[in-house]
């Protein structure tokens, strides 16, 4: 038995196909799930007694639950947990476009970059498709509002549970369900350059974001474990692939730690290494943890890095501050206490 949550539309559509049933009842279906908001079967009631118990037979209507809520000024953390109480996170971020939502994708992560609280916790397991989902409906049930924007930024590497997030990306996506567009929908990675391939051959409109972090392998090296298996070199020629084939902008986040990857000669660096790239480049303070001894670089050093960025003709913007005071920043979410 899977969570209904689980299926696309088109498994839907093949699931009506094998028990003899007509495809559109996977439009009535997602109609139930995602625009009515209907968590019980039994009120569907234009699906036929017969359906109703195949669907009852076959898969259930999970949820997962909020144990904690930290409100801040403009975002709002959630502490989940999962069927299995297993831990993660999710924040609410609003800001004047509309409402953005930042999704754990995995229990822990096993990237181990130097900077990051999320890592402590190495991974437990991949979330499953309808726990992705899940926090998108549970949270726009708490806020009583719809989700424009989802990033893939929370706990977890995405693309270290490729095939869940892509299904997942595909439900939120689908405009008779969630209905979240691609373009509003951005996955980030720390560099797993086969996935890179795969998903640019997906030509997909939704975002790639790519956490970057030193211009240089001996640096990157340092700071993110994964460069060792994918250099730098290898990185670049994917998402160079990645920009040939989707013809999208690709993003690139910089955390700026004091003394280490913020220098004049880190910006020049940089500036050659993406010189000529359909990129922009987003400048991210970094979010000090009690348990991590990086520190955050001066705001003097954040805006001289950025105007020798600007000046070498690269786009960059310095990240708003979210979250700070509730720990519920880049960073800063966690799978355990
Ligand atoms: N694993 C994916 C998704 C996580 S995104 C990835 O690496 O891209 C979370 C972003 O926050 C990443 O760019 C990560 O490098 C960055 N980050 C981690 N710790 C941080 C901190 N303390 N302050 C600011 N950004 C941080």
């Amino acid at each position: 038995m899977n969570s209904i949550y689980s299926y696309t539309r088109d498994d839907f559509i093949n699931y009506f196909l094998d028990i003899g049933e007509k495809k559109f009842k996977a439009d009535i279906l997602y109609d139930w799930l995602y625009k009515k908001r209907v968590t019980d079967i039994d009120s569907m009631n234009n699906l036929n007694k017969n359906v109703i118990s195949k669907l009852k037979e076959d898969m259930f209507i999970d949820n997962i639950k909020i144990i904690k809520k930290d409100v801040g000024s403009d975002v709002v953390k959630y502490l989940f947990e999962l069927s299995d109480n297993e831990k993660i996170e999710a924040v609410v971020m609003y800001h004047d476009y509309g409402t953005s939502l930042c999704i754990s994708t995995e229990v822990g992560c096993n990237m181990s970059c130097a900077f990051c609280e999320s890592g402590r916790l190495k991974k437990r397991r991949n979330l499953l498709v309808n726990e992705m989902v899940l926090q998108i409906l549970e949270i726009e049930k708490d806020i009583n509002k719809r989700i424009s924007h989802v990033v893939l930024m929370g706990i977890g590497e995405p693309f270290d549970n490729y095939e869940n997030v892509i299904k997942f990306v595909n439900i939120i996506n689908d405009s008779k369900g969630i209905d979240i567009g691609a373009r509003h929908i951005t996955i980030s990675t720390c560099g797993i350059v086969p996935k890179i391939y795969e998903f640019a051959s997906l030509k997909t409109q939704v975002n790639l974001a790519v956490s970057l972090h030193a211009p240089n392998n001996e640096l990157r090296n340092k700071l993110m474990p994964i460069n060792k298996v994918y250099s730098l070199n290898e990185l670049m020629k994917a998402i160079k692939e990645y920009i040939n084939i989707t013809n999208r902008r690709v993003t690139f986040e910089y955390i700026m730690l004091d003394g280490i990857n913020d220098t004049e000669e880190c910006a020049y660096e940089l500036s050659n290494l993406l010189k000529g790239m359909n990129c922009y480049v987003n400048l991210i303070p970094y979010n000090e943890t009690n348990n991590i001894g990086f520190k955050r670089s001066k705001s003097v050093k954040i805006d001289k890095f950025y105007d020798i960025l600007k000046k070498n003709n690269i786009s960059v913007t310095i990240r708003r501050e979210f979250g700070g005071l509730v720990s519920a920043a880049c960073g800063q979410l966690r799978s355990h206490e």
